[in-house]
């Protein structure tokens, strides 16, 4: 068994300059995750204009990585918060709002995401009207800023009140044009590319669902179905419109159907002819899915594979009792041992306690994912086997989502011009004593 950890030994500094910031860093003796491979190699990085980049001149400061990795800084594409502060609560001081997240940003970054999709369960449209403004695409990240923000994830409210999961059925609706989420959302109003991300169940589009969502895709926003029971043929309809995604895959929406009669949306990640298979958000965090599950659906379709965290405004938190308010209603969540469980009144009215969000980081999921293919895969053995397990594994956080969301010329990648926000990693092995680096 395998692990990644930050690593604690980026050595600096054979030529570092003895004031200021060197402006120019080579790192060297690492390996890179370039072209789908470990690569051995130095990076450069400018820090004035913050890119990756070959130097023409010789580095202010140099830094031996004793053979880590280096890899593109995290993407996380759905999170509903963390330390304390959960997107969707809007507090009662407005003002506490950007500064709640600037906490978040700050506390991300020490976790290997440099940038993500805020993400906004279920609400009242009052509360995506006062959150999404806060949501625009922020600077790169840097150790003032902390992680950067992307644009917003709207999971919800267009969702099917059947696979709600913890989401406040109360506040669930259904579209009969593309008026009716720009009511809910006031996307014509919003700033310019503060959503990124809309999940929805394509079943609760009653007229003009393709419409709905070519429109949205138009915009530059990923239509991501989820919290749905849609059939085959029904996602099959929404991915031709557009949808490019489907939210925690296997969690909120029905099993693979083997039968003609019983396909559901969950074979639409098995490629089919030339027809290109949606990608898919993977919660690895040992409690929303076995990790058996998490190897089929990797068998099958690989390419789209992206680990998310799905975390709540507890990760960060130690276990306890903490508020929450889950749409219309003041709620609470319990984090104990890594679950995170919310109260539900199901549909005979009783209250029951579900499982919500996650409480796990990025990494943690990277590391879980690389323990599952650790004990689940053949045909990756020795050093080369090793590699490719960890580059799996680091492709589904990095250069799969910026894909996905069209920003690999910038984020994702260690290519020439992309911006310099890395992660160094050291691998530990037979459960974190050894190790090297
Ligand atoms: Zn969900």
């Amino acid at each position: 068994m395998s692990a990644l950890r930050p690593s604690s030994s980026s050595t600096p500094s054979s030529r570092a300059q003895d004031h200021g910031e060197p402006e120019v860093i080579q790192f060297v003796n690492c390996r890179l995750l370039r072209d789908g491979k470990l690569v051995k190699g130095d990076l450069w990085i400018n820090t004035k204009n913050g890119t990756i980049g070959s130097s023409k001149r010789a580095p202010d400061a140099v830094r031996d990585l004793q053979g880590c990795i280096i890899a593109p800084g995290f993407i996380d594409c759905q999170i509903n918060g963390a330390i304390g502060f959960n997107f969707s609560t809007i507090p009662d001081d407005i003002s506490d709002y950007p500064k709640q997240l600037t906490k978040v940003n700050k506390w991300l970054v020490q976790t290997g995401v440099t940038s993500y999709l805020p993400t906004l369960t279920s609400q009242h449209s009052e509360a995506y009207h006062k959150a999404i403004p806060f949501l625009t695409p922020t600077p790169r990240p840097s150790p003032d800023r902390g992680a950067s923000v992307l644009g917003a994830h709207l999971e919800g409210p267009f969702l099917n009140p059947h696979k709600c999961g913890v989401h406040d059925r109360s506040v669930l609706r259904t579209a009969q044009s593309y008026q009716d989420l720009d009511t809910v959302y006031n996307l014509s109003r919003a700033p310019p590319h503060s959503v990124k991300m809309v999940t929805l169940a394509p079943e609760v589009l009653l007229q003009e669902g393709p419409e709905i969502i070519s429109t949205l895709t138009g915009d530059g926003i990923i239509v991501s179905l989820g919290h749905t029971a849609a059939s085959y043929e029904k996602a099959r309809e929404a991915l031709a419109a557009g949808a490019r995604m489907v939210t925690h895959f296997f969690n909120a929406m029905p099993p693979f159907g083997h039968r003609e009669s019983e396909l559901s949306i969950a074979n639409i990640i098995i490629p089919a002819g030339n027809e290109e298979a949606p990608s898919y958000g993977i919660i690895a965090d040992g409690v929303h899915n076995h990790k058996s599950a998490v190897m089929l659906a990797h068998s099958v379709h690989p390419e789209g594979l992206i680990l998310v965290t799905d975390a709540m405004h507890v990760l960060g938190l130690g276990d306890g009792t903490y508020p929450w308010r889950n749409g219309t209603e003041k709620s609470s969540v319990v984090k104990s041992r890594g679950r995170v469980m919310a109260p539900k009144m199901d549909e005979e009215k009783r209250e029951r306690m579900v499982l919500a969000g996650s409480a796990v980081t990025l990494l943690e999921c990277v590391n879980n994912f690389l323990g599952y293919i650790d004990t689940t895969s053949v045909g990756f053995e020795g050093d080369e086997g090793e590699n490719e397990r960890i580059v799996s594994a680091l492709m589904a956080v990095t250069e799969r989502p910026a894909r996905l969301l069209g920003l690999e010329g910038s984020i994702g990648t260690l290519e020439d011009g992309t911006d310099g926000d890395i992660v160094v990693l050291e691998r530990v092995t037979g459960g974190g004593g050894g190790g090297w680096c």
